[in-house]
This record gives structure tokens, C-alpha cells and sequence, in this order.
């Protein structure tokens, strides 16, 4: 029995002893003896009522203390949780079932560019990328219909500013009853990450190109040393079985493909080695003072004499230059690999015009031919070693050259330009500063 339902038990006894004394108040009159006995019970059962009356009041008392230490205990958790709540790093926000927000921390109130207040009573759906949408409402519906699913990724569109990817991940609430209730929403921006990922598939990507590259190389070089080496033999060949029959010119024409081909695995290999010295950071570097217009004319010429009547080379310079300090073996590689270029891809029969200048600073040297051109979206990847333009079609090279020149110009402090169209021409022009 509890103490409430004992002090009404000890309320009615008392009672009845009342209702007794009143009932047999002419007997009392006649037997004063039994009126000692009846108000003796009745004190007795007022004392027991007293005594319950006090417990329950002590009770009561207590049960006060320890509601009161309740009401201090939730109070504490629920300010932990509301700290929790508004600190953790990722957005935090309860829907109910058909995805209105009830609560939202301050980070998705940041996320979503919304005081964290206004949140509330809005569908989360509001800031859903478009594109989203549907996605967006499919979830939904699969986990309405109990559908058991992890972690996925979402565009979220905030108020104001770009688009964000997040990672969203929920759990169902349910009621005493085990009634589905609402849901609870974890969301992680993951735009870093992505970027990230993309970076790294960008690299991945360009490590894999890099590896494509070096093995097309190796094919190249391999096939660029056996053409030269195959006419060096084939005319040694025929100058040893026939020389005895050949005409002086004729001769003379076999020398001339032995010397070019010489010539052009001697490039060839000057190229490669030049490349892996770069690469492995020890290209000499030695500027020395040359007079221009010389070192320039030297070079063309040497293209003029080994071009025969294929091609025109011509310098011009308007006499404004005079001495600047330059590496020989890099100043001569320059020009070489631009040359040789400038008349490979051209048709025989054009010209090639190598330009000088100076201002008070910088050299200028362009180097202009009438050639097959190279592909604007093409052009700002040439100084990448190894990498060719699509339209070289069966013209052979390794695609050095140009890494080499750039190299070369940078070691020198200088720029290099590219200006092209297809089927028209291209001029390199580089600058380099006149002291070092
Ligand atoms: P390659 O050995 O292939 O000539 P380079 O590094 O010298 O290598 O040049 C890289 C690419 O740039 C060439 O494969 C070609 O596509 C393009 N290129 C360079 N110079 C010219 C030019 N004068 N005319 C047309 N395309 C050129």
C-alpha cells in the first residue's frame, strides 16, 4: 500500500471511530468507562495518522529533492548536447519523415548561407543543387520505404555562392511506439576532398601520358637513329661497289647524305644528352660575350649548306645589335633545334627568315617559316618534352627540340613565344636579356 492510500486508510478509521463515539454517546452517558476506551482507540489511530501523515509528507519531500536534482541533471546534459550540437565540425540537422528542418546547428546555417534560426520549417529539398532534385527525392523515398542505405554524396545549393558536394549520412528517429519519426542528418562538406581527387586523377592522369610519351620516345629515337645510320650505310655501300664508275658528282652527292645524316644523329644525340642533363639539373651553363649578327649568320649558313636548294634561309638585322652574353654550346642549340624545325616542317621551296634585334635590355630573335603550322589549342603544351602537334603526320622527331630550346632559354633568363596557324606559318620568337 502506498503512503497516500494508507493515510486515506487511517482517515476512514478515524473516522468511523468518531461516527462510533457519536453513535453511542447515551451509552458513554451510562458507561464513562467505555468512553475512556473509545477516545483511547481514537487517539491511537490519530497517532497512526499522524505518524503515516509525517512519512508521507517526508516522502514528498524527498521525491521534491530528487525532482529537483532531475530537472539539474537534464538541464546540464541538454546544454552538453546543445555545445555538441553547435561545435562538431560537420552540419547537423533533424527533418522530420518528409524532410522539413526541426533542428540545425550553427555549421549548416554557415553551409547553407541561413541564420541557423530561419532554418527551421524550411524542406531541406530548398537547398538541393536542380540537378539533385530527383536524386534527392528517390532517397528519400527509399528510406521511407525502409530501405537500408549508407553514406551517399549530394550537390547542396547554398543561398548565395556556388554549389557544394557533401556527404550525407542519416538515421531514422522513431517514438516509444516505434513509430518512424523524422531523421537525423549528418552533412560533411567535401569539396576539398573532391578537389583533391581531382588533383590527384589529374596527375594520375599525366603520370600515365608521361609513361605513353617516353615509350613513343624510345620508339622515335630508335627509329631516328636507324633512317640516317640506313643511308649512311646504303650510300657507303654504293660508293664502295660502284665509286669505281660514279662520276665526281655523283660522288660527291653520296659524301654530301653520309656528311648530313652524320650530322643529323650528331643533333640527334646532342638532343638527348642535353635533355637528361637538364633533367638531371647539371647543364653546364657558361655565358660568354658573342657578337650577335656572327653567331647568327654561322648558323644559318651552316642550315643553308646542308638544306641544298630545298629551302631559303636569310637573316635579317637592322644592325642594332651587338654583343650579348650567351652560352655557346645552349645559344647554338637554340637556333639549331628552331632551324631545323622551321625547315622540316616547311615544303621544300619556301623560305625561312631569322630576324635580329636589340633594344637596350634584350636580344630579340624570330625565327619565321612558311610551313604546316601548328594547331592553336595545340600550342601552349610544344615546350612539354616529348610532345608532338597531331598534324606531323610521317614527319619524323622526338619532340626534344622545343623542351631543350625552352631549357635552354631559361637558363638564360629569356622568354619564348609561339604564333601559328595552320597551313600558313609559324615564328618563335625569343627574347633574351643582353647581360647576364
Ligand atoms: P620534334 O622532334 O617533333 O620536331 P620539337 O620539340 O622540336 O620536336 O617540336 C615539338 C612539336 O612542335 C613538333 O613535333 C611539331 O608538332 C611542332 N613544331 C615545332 N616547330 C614547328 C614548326 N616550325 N612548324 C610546325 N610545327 C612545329
Amino acid at each position: 500500500m502506498s503512503n497516500t492510500e494508507s493515510v486515506g486508510w487511517g482517515l476512514q478509521k478515524a473516522q468511523q471511530r468518531v461516527e462510533l463515539l457519536l453513535r453511542h454517546t447515551q451509552e458513554f452517558l451510562l458507561e464513562p468507562k467505555l468512553l475512556s476506551v473509545a477516545l483511547e482507540e481514537l487517539s491511537v489511530v490519530l497517532e497512526e495518522l499522524q505518524q503515516q501523515y509525517d512519512e508521507l509528507l517526508g516522502n514528498r519531500y524527498q521525491q521534491h529533492e530528487e525532482l529537483l536534482t532531475l530537472r539539474q541533471t537534464l538541464k546540464q546534459q541538454q546544454q552538453r548536447y546543445q555545445a555538441l550540437f553547435n561545435t562538431i565540425a560537420d552540419g547537423y540537422l533533424v527533418t522530420n519523415v518528409q524532410g522539413v528542418i526541426q533542428e540545425a546547428n550553427q555549421v549548416v546555417g554557415n553551409l547553407f548561407g541561413v541564420r541557423q534560426q530561419l532554418l527551421v520549417g524550411k524542406p531541406l529539398l530548398v537547398f538541393v543543387a536542380n540537378a539533385d532534385h530527383r536524386a534527392f527525392h528517390t532517397y528519400l523515398t527509399r528510406l521511407q520505404a525502409g530501405a537500408q542505405l549508407r553514406a551517399w554524396t549530394i550537390q547542396f545549393q547554398p543561398r548565395d555562392g556556388e554549389s557544394f558536394p557533401a556527404m550525407v549520412e542519416m538515421s531514422a528517429i522513431y517514438d516509444d511506439r516505434g513509430d518512424l519519426t523524422g531523421w537525423r542528418w549528418l552533412i560533411r562538406d567535401i569539396t576539398a576532398l573532391k578537389q583533391a581527387e581531382a588533383i590527384l586523377l589529374k596527375e594520375l592522369a599525366s603520370e600515365k601520358e608521361l609513361g605513353e610519351l617516353k615509350s613513343h620516345f624510345i620508339e622515335t629515337v630508335s627509329h631516328e637513329f636507324r633512317t640516317p645510320m640506313a643511308i649512311i650505310l646504303m650510300s657507303a655501300e654504293l660508293l664502295e661497289r660502284y665509286g669505281h664508275q660514279a662520276t665526281d658528282e655523283k660522288k660527291q652527292q653520296y659524301a654530301e647524305r653520309i656528311r648530313s645524316s652524320i650530322r643529323r644523329l650528331d643533333a640527334l644525340i646532342t638532343n638527348v644528352l642535353s635533355y637528361s642533363h637538364a633533367e638531371a639539373g647539371k647543364q653546364p651553363f657558361n655565358p660568354t660575350p658573342q657578337k650577335l649578327e656572327a653567331f647568327c649568320q654561322a648558323t644559318v649558313d651552316l642550315h643553308q649548306s646542308s638544306e641544298g636548294d630545298r629551302h631559303t634561309l636569310h637573316l635579317d638585322h637592322d644592325g642594332s645589335c651587338d654583343v650579348a652574353c650567351i652560352d655557346t654550346v645552349l645559344g647554338q642549340q637554340i637556333l639549331n633545334n628552331l632551324l631545323s624545325n622551321a625547315v622540316k616542317y616547311s615544303p621544300a621551296g619556301t623560305s625561312v627568315l631569322v630576324a635580329l634585334w636589340c633594344d637596350d635590355n634584350h636580344v630579340i630573335i624570330s625565327v619565321q617559316d612558311a610551313g604546316i603550322g601548328i594547331p592553336s589549342e595545340q600550342q601552349s603544351r610544344l615546350f612539354q618534352p616529348f610532345y608532338r602537334a597531331r598534324n606531323v603526320g610521317t614527319i619524323p622527331g622526338t619532340g626534344l627540340g622545343l623542351a631543350i630550346v625552352k631549357q635552354a632559354i631559361d637558363l638564360h633568363g629569356g622568354e619564348i613565344t609561339v604564333e601559328s596557324a595552320v597551313d600558313e606559318g609559324t615564328t618563335f620568337t625569343i627574347t633574351l636579356p643582353l647581360t647576364q
